[in-house]
């Protein structure tokens, strides 16, 4: 995402923080216009105003900031307590699961971030209260309390708040042999179910899906016995052993479960390249030296609209965060393949969403550097 300034000290802001770490200035974020700020007094006492924000509303905090130590500002003028991303949710642990009411605010600071993407990249969200038919709720849930399974259902979002401990998702991860696993990461997929019907059935796109994703009326049960009763184990993209064929055309393995889940593995990872190429273009760290991992005409703009150089740009700049974090001795931070197949299911969901997101104000920077420039 893009980065913010502390307008009282110039420091870098994190979207998560409720006050500057520099000159300890309390903060806020006003979803409307996606800024984030220093919040100071209004001559209201109730109420208070975001520096920059420029729109002279009057906020209050969110009444989540502690529970869900969410930093979101509510124009006083709204009947609701909750800010917009807070009052998605409609189950939460009870107070006296003090375990999980930790992983609950750590769920809900994922859930923020996702909310905010959706909204810049022009992707309608409207909860269940509003519209109980084409909404989405998410209700966070603790399997220490009941069995809960993550997942999608008619635009009900379930996440397993379980997942927020970093020790139990670690060897879930490990377990099933996955590279990368995250509370964040199983949101975007989550998201991508529920914005399935809405950018290609509704949308008319569901030949075209069927051509490069598969049949979706084939049985999902069936497909999910298949996939975790084969007996084999799961394979590692990046192991290097050559013999994972899945990665020739498909984001992750779980994708070749069922055709739906290759979709929400894709979309996922759309909103991770969107968002982490916001990012890294937003501190001046855009580099794409031509990728390695993927053919140049996978690559190639022939369309003028076509995901390729915002690829380009986004292995470019992950090559560099891999041999970064291997520098600090830690394994790759981006332990993905981008297979050209993979490149055109990308590009599908790029051509979906900017179709019914129209235009984007702020376009990602994908130009290009070479080593030449550097
Ligand atoms: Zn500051
Ligand atoms: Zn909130």
């Amino acid at each position: 995402m893009k980065s913010f300034g502390c307008s009282v000290c110039g420091q870098i802001l994190f979207f998560d923080n409720s006050r500057c770490l520099r000159c300890a200035s309390e903060l806020g974020y006003a979803p409307d216009s996606g800024h984030l700020d220093v919040v100071v007094a209004s001559d209201d006492p109730s109420s208070l105003l975001l520096e920059g924000d420029g729109t002279g509303t009057h906020y209050r905090r969110c009444a989540n900031q502690t529970l869900a130590a969410c930093n979101w500002l509510v124009p006083v003028d709204d009947p609701e307590h909750l800010c917009v991303s807070c009052r998605l949710t409609t189950v939460r642990p009870n107070d006296a699961e003090t375990d999980a009411l930790v992983e609950f605010a750590d769920a809900e600071t994922a859930k923020r971030r996702l909310i905010h993407q959706l909204n810049s990249l022009g992707l309608d969200i409207v909860g269940k209260d509003a519209d109980p038919e084409r909404g989405v709720a998410f209700e966070f849930r603790s399997s220490d309390a009941e069995d809960v399974m993550t997942g999608h259902d008619g635009g009900v979002i379930t996440l397993d708040l379980s997942e927020s401990d970093d020790v139990h998702r670690e060897r879930v991860r490990h377990d099933l042999g996955e590279p990368y696993r995250t509370v964040l990461g199983h949101l975007r997929h989550e998201i991508g179910h529920y914005y399935w019907p809405r950018l290609v059935v509704d949308a008319g796109h569901t030949d075209a899906f069927r051509e490069l994703f598969g049949d979706e009326t084939v049985s999902y049960q069936d497909a999910l016995d298949a996939h975790y009763g084969s007996g084999e184990g799961p394979t590692d993209a990046t192991a290097g052993t050559g013999d994972a064929e899945w990665v020739n055309t498909h984001v992750s393995e779980y994708a070749t479960m069922h055709p739906w889940e290759d979709w929400a593995e894709t979309f996922a990872h759309y909103l991770h390249i969107r968002a982490g190429l916001d990012t890294a273009n937003s501190f001046g760290f855009v580099l794409g030296e031509p990728a390695l991992t993927a053919s140049r005409d996978a690559l190639a703009d022939h369309t003028g609209v076509s995901v390729g150089p915002m690829v380009q740009a986004w292995l470019g700049t992950t090559l560099v965060m891999n041999a970064m974090s291997r520098s600090l001795g830690t394994g790759n931070h981006y332990p993905f393949v981008l297979s050209p197949t993979v490149i055109e299911k990308l590009d599908f969901v790029h051509r979906l969403v900017n179709e019914v997101a129209g235009p984007i104000e702020e376009e990602p920077s994908t130009e290009v550097l070479t080593v030449d420039d550097v």
